[in-house]
């Protein structure tokens, strides 16, 4: 009984806020979620007001012990209609970027966002939001521990290193969170409208590739 209240309260404590979310406990080795505990505690999510206007979660996707993460906004219209993160026009260029880019296939890296509903119209997420909803995320990089994170465009930066900072200031260089590596960089959805920024995004990108030691089949691996 003891211990299954204390599982419950595990759990319940995965949503309760950015400090609460097991993030002291990482380095003590306590109890960490796994994703599908994270994703059973979210599941028919109604914390935030987005519950009402979203057609479904997009928890997020990839390999539950990837090295690396890539962490987005918030879904949008075709991710909000499948369910899935990062598969509109912008999710298409990121794939791009992981497979054609980095020569990795895209299940090998995980993918989550900092919300998991779409706010209406694609609007900046408002504070409220992430905040109800960052303790998921949170969660995510708990459970899957990678080496490093790629954050994209500035909502996710700002917000997974609580900074006002501008990502035009931020990226392309390595910062850290919770001691795992960090490389602000564009949205992928900003370099469809700015496609000289992607010449930026590739050299954040070679730097990450560098730090994995990530090399292209068709490049030499010294
Ligand atoms: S955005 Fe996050 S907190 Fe808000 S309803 Fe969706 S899952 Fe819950």
């Amino acid at each position: 009984m003891k211990d299954l209240l204390l599982q419950v309260l595990r759990e319940e404590s995965i949503w309760s806020g950015r400090y609460l979310v097991f993030s002291d406990e990482h380095d003590r080795g306590a109890y960490i979620p796994d994703l599908d505990t994270v994703q059973r505690t979210m599941g028919d999510c109604q914390r935030c007001p987005l519950c009402r206007t979203r057609k479904n979660i997009v928890f997020g996707e990839g390999d539950a012990q990837a090295s690396l993460m890539f962490i987005g906004e918030a879904p949008g219209a075709v991710e909000d209609e499948t369910g899935r993160v990062f598969v509109g026009p912008a999710g298409q260029l990121l794939t791009s970027i992981i497979e054609n880019g980095m020569g990795l296939k895209r299940p090998q890296v995980y993918i989550a966002n900092i919300l998991k509903c779409r706010p209406p119209g694609n609007r900046d997420p408002l504070p409220e939001e992430v905040g109800q909803c960052i303790g998921f995320l949170e969660s995510q990089i708990d459970a899957v521990q990678p080496k490093v994170i790629v954050t994209l465009g500035r909502v996710a930066t700002q917000n997974l290193l609580n900074t006002s900072t501008p990502i035009s200031r931020l990226r392309g260089i390595f910062t850290e969170y919770k001691g795992i590596a960090v490389m602000p960089t564009y949205h992928p959805s900003y370099l469809l409208q700015n496609p000289s920024k992607k010449r930026d995004v590739w050299e954040d990108i070679k730097k990450v590739m560098s730090y994995l030691q990530i090399s292209r089949p068709d490049q030499p691996s010294t």
